[in-house]
């Protein structure tokens, strides 16, 4: 395959992007003009932040081990590589919340050599449980009727389900109370004892550790003491040995006494603290992986007094420039992260434009629409040097000084929201292109992801 020939324009327009093109391989080079082609936003992912998060976790928690959570496409980042980066740091442990991404990760080639994975999320009538059994998936136990059917599960498939009690300790999720918790134990035994379950664990959920009120610390704290209740009972009912695991992002770093045997951080593998109120991604070592961008649909210049988008909430202050960002919330893009100057003042979520004289942080301006939205870049076209095509950033680890690129939390911070939203939302018409693969992953590894997914 030769290097592809790239005019001037079209390094123009990838100036403002994260990707170091001249530096790519032909093939990576290639990926990259494909995916610019197929679609005009883009989701950049540095493997080697995934594998740094999961590595600072496993030496921070240390001797508890560590879950990579890669529910929900891994919030955006891509099921399969993400799953990859967090055994490369040496998790031995994945989680997802339904069945079917468990069996996509065993259908991914991912399989029960490589890691153990566990899913808490079905119901007990239309759940694939003799699937999950053959392909060595643990499964969440958290009703009475879901012990009755995994145990006819296992019966079938001639295989013992490995299981984990879900208890709730005060969420009010999925979980046992305490009132139906003796009959589990006992159902719990009894298949047990036929050999039809092995019970490996028990778990529970946190309802505010990512809050740091008096009130929510004690909540953590009643949490906690009702965990290790429903542990002495179960350990009372004969099961030893139980892998105890309660903690989430946001307990696994403010309260060692939660990791226990093992913890399931989520948001932090993906670089950012459970809320932007506990801190930056700085400051707890993190790096964002994923860097959103898009090229400009359109640029013009109008003057001062132009209502921009539905429902007139923006109007332009002087003569400017406004450019159209191809990502709406149709891909992802809150409605909330809009800007608006006129019956109510509300800055819109930050993106960073390149212009001839360095980054400039423009806002989104107007009602965020369908595939798109606005933004109010300040000035003349010709006096910024923007064109059509131009590569902007909506967010990513936060580079450079001054204008800095914007983060998700900034995002989350502009539309109302936490950063697990702004990337779990992406849309999956969004190209994922993952960087650094080459570096932290074997040919082996490597193959499990589709090749034009991978620039570097
Ligand atoms: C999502 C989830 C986690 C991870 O939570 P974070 O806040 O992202 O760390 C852990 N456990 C369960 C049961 C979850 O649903």
């Amino acid at each position: 395959m030769p290097f592809p020939v790239i005019g001037p324009r079209q390094e123009h327009s990838m100036a403002g992007s994260v990707v170091d093109f001249k530096n790519l391989s032909c093939e990576g080079q290639n990926n990259y003009l494909k995916a610019l082609r197929s679609f005009p936003g883009q989701a950049i992912i540095d493997f080697s932040a995934l594998v740094g998060n999961m590595r600072l976790m496993r030496s921070l928690f240390a001797p508890s081990e560590v879950m990579g959570i890669v529910k929900a496409n891994a919030y955006g980042h891509g099921l399969i590589p993400s799953c990859l980066a967090a055994l490369k740091a040496g998790c031995s442990w994945i989680g997802v919340a339904k069945a079917q991404e468990a069996l996509a990760i065993r259908k991914g080639g991912v399989g029960p050599k490589m890691c153990r994975i566990l899913a808490w999320l079905a119901n007990c009538v239309w759940a694939p449980y003799e699937e999950m059994i053959e392909e060595g998936i643990d499964i969440a136990l958290g009703s009475l009727d879901e012990i009755e059917a995994v145990s006819k599960a296992a019966q079938k498939a001639k295989k013992r389900a490995r299981v984990h009690i879900v208890v709730d300790t005060g969420f009010s999720r999925n979980g046992f109370l305490d009132r139906s918790f003796e009959s589990a134990l006992a159902l719990l035994k009894k298949y047990s004892d036929e050999g039809r379950f092995e019970v490996v664990g028990i778990m529970s959920h946190f309802s505010s550790a990512d809050m740091e009120d008096g009130a929510s610390e004690r909540y953590t704290d009643l949490q906690l003491e009702n965990f290790s209740k429903f542990v002495r009972r179960a350990r009372a009912a004969g099961f030893k040995g139980l892998l105890r695991h309660i903690a989430n992002s946001a307990s696994s770093f403010s309260r060692p006494l939660s990791r226990l045997e093992m913890s399931r951080p989520g948001n932090s593998f993906y670089g950012y603290a459970a809320d932007y109120a506990l801190g930056s991604p700085q400051d707890f070592g993190l790096t964002p992986a994923l860097t959103l961008e898009a090229q400009l649909a359109k640029v013009k210049d109008v003057g001062g007094g132009r209502a921009v988008s539905y429902g007139r909430t923006y109007e332009t202050q002087r003569e400017t420039s406004l450019a159209i960002v191809p990502l709406g919330y149709a891909d992802g893009i809150l409605r909330t992260a809009g800007g608006s100057n006129s019956s109510s003042k509300k800055a819109g979520a930050p993106v960073r434009i390149l212009t001839s004289s360095g980054p400039k942080i423009a806002r989104a301006c107007g009602r965020v629409c369908m595939d798109q939205f606005m933004v109010d870049l300040g000035a003349p076209l010709e006096r910024l040097g923007v064109l059509e095509g131009d590569t902007v950033r909506l967010f990513g680890p936060g580079r450079g000084e001054g204008e800095a690129e914007p983060t998700a939390d900034d995002w989350a911070k502009r539309s109302d929201n936490i950063s697990y939203v702004i990337y779990t939302n992406l849309s999956l018409r969004i190209p994922r292109l993952y960087v650094n693969a080459r570096k932290e992953l074997n040919e082996k590894e490597l193959s499990l992801l589709n090749p034009e997914c991978v620039l570097s």
